[in-house]
C-alpha cells in the first residue's frame, strides 16, 4: 500500500516532500507525486502518515 496526492487539491506548498521519511515524494512534471514503490505509509517510523499530517489541504494525501 502507498499514499497518493490528489493533484487537483494540491497547492504545491512542498511541505510533504520534506516531511516524508522515505523520500517518496518529489516534484515531477507539473506537481508533487508519491513514488508508490518508496512509500511505506510511514510504518515503523511514525504513527500517522506524515504527508497527510503536514498537508494544509484536507484529504489531499490519501491512501492510493
Ligand atoms: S505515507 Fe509516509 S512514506 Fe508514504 S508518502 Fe506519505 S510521508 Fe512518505
Ligand atoms: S503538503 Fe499537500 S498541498 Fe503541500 S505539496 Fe504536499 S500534497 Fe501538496
Amino acid at each position: 500500500m502507498a499514499y497518493k496526492i490528489i493533484a487537483s487539491q494540491c497547492t504545491q506548498c512542498g511541505s510533504c516532500e520534506f516531511a516524508c521519511p522515505s523520500d517518496a515524494i518529489s516534484f515531477k512534471g507539473e506537481g508533487y507525486v508519491v513514488d508508490s514503490k518508496k512509500c511505506t505509509e510511514c510504518k515503523g517510523e511514525f504513527d500517522t502518515q506524515q504527508c497527510a499530517s503536514v498537508c494544509p489541504m484536507p484529504k489531499t494525501c490519501v491512501p492510493a
